[in-house]
């Protein structure tokens, strides 16, 4: 893989990360670039002062931004953030701490945030970040959608399935389980914004969705960025999947003429693996929460790629009964099947765990 770095070190200390990270990254075969259109991966440098984001010109350059927390925040999720979305990134690698104490921290878009166990060879370290970043880097993103105006008349306002993930939007919101949307559109420019959502056609960045089998092919599911406390319109908040076009790398989706459609969820790609492989499998939620004792993936591949769909599937698979599996998403969440999502609920209930846990 090519890499460069966009915008200069916050300090010296930055300048010394950069330099162990580039020889590392040598080392394990990549190799430096210019921060031209098409590098696959450039790590942005961060000015918490005055954010110069690296524009992509494609959704494969995999951005990561690089910043320096002198001090321990409080709360790093809050304190760092902010900077991934403002960078444009796709990660944050954080260093915080005053100097000789510095530790390595990785955020991702899905909120998880994980320290890289210090060494006392700071290139055995810098490996380790290398080995932590490319696959994350390296993944690849199924998110474009092809929406075709097919849907049948009287599944234009929904059915007994959408009414049940309607349902089960409003428990997961009665147990706390739907944080807050990131407001994106208020701390970036609106350039930025436009920028955000021509790359990626998403809206807003919230967490967690749902979907219900409809028939043998087709699963209803919620739509990207929206309010999972409220799932009812179709087009809009639930979206119909009928197929994965592989040649396109598209997400095919069934809708209503004469509506402007939102996206579905970025995981389509993976609850689509799901139904096809297992027909008895007939709902899917996935949730940024825990539950004791649950199988987990390795590797916290970023939400939308095939490399998650195939890990989560994967584990769905080994488990004793597929149809009512509990798999872990390393740093991220969890993924549930069941024969609805009537019967989800029930089993989860009182199980959920807020806090994910991370390492
Ligand atoms: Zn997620």
């Amino acid at each position: 893989m090519k890499f460069a770095f966009h915008g200069s070190p916050q300090d010296s200390c930055m300048a010394t990360f950069a330099k162990r990270l580039t020889a590392a990254m040598q080392d394990s075969g990549h190799e430096p670039s210019a921060p031209v259109p098409g590098v696959g991966l450039v790590f942005s440098h961060v000015d918490p002062e005055h954010i110069r984001p690296f524009r992509r010109h494609a959704q494969a350059t995999y951005i990561i931004a690089l910043l320096r927390l002198p001090e321990r925040p409080d709360d790093f999720l809050r304190a760092a953030y902010p900077y991934m979305i403002r960078s444009l990134a796709n990660l944050l690698i954080a260093v915080v701490g005053p100097e000789a104490e510095e530790e390595t921290y990785f955020l991702t878009l899905e909120r998880g945030y994980y320290r890289i166990a210090p060494q006392l060879d700071p290139a055995v370290h810098m490996q380790e970040v290398v080995r932590r970043l490319t696959p994350l880097a390296t993944s690849h993103l199924i998110i474009d959608n092809v929406f075709e105006q097919d849907l049948e008349p009287e599944l234009w306002q929904g059915d007994e399935h959408t009414a049940e993930l309607g349902r089960a939007g409003e428990i997961l919101d009665a147990w706390n389980l739907l944080p807050a949307p990131f407001p994106m559109q208020e701390i970036l420019s609106p350039d930025d914004f436009r920028h955000v959502q021509r790359l990626y056609q998403i809206g807003g960045l919230s967490y967690g969705n749902l979907s219900q089998r409809r028939d043998r092919r087709r699963y209803w599911m919620s739509a990207s960025g929206v309010n999972k406390a409220h799932l009812h319109d179709v087009g809009q908040e639930i979206l119909m999947v009928k197929d994965f076009d592989e040649g396109q790398k598209a997400m095919r989706l069934s809708v209503p003429p004469e509506i402007k459609p939102r996206r579905v969820s970025v995981d389509a790609i993976e609850h689509f693996k799901i139904y096809r492989e297992h027909p008895e499998v007939g709902a899917i939620m996935h949730v940024h929460a825990w539950m004791e004792g649950i199988p987990s993936t390795d590797v916290n591949y970023p939400c939308g790629t095939i490399e998650l769909a195939t890990a989560v599937a994967d584990l769905v698979r080994r488990s004793p009964d597929p149809s009512r599996a509990v798999v872990g998403l390393r740093n991220h969440g969890m993924t549930i099947t069941g024969r609805s999502l009537d019967d989800i609920m029930e089993r989860v209930d009182g199980k959920i765990l807020p806090q994910v846990p991370m390492s």
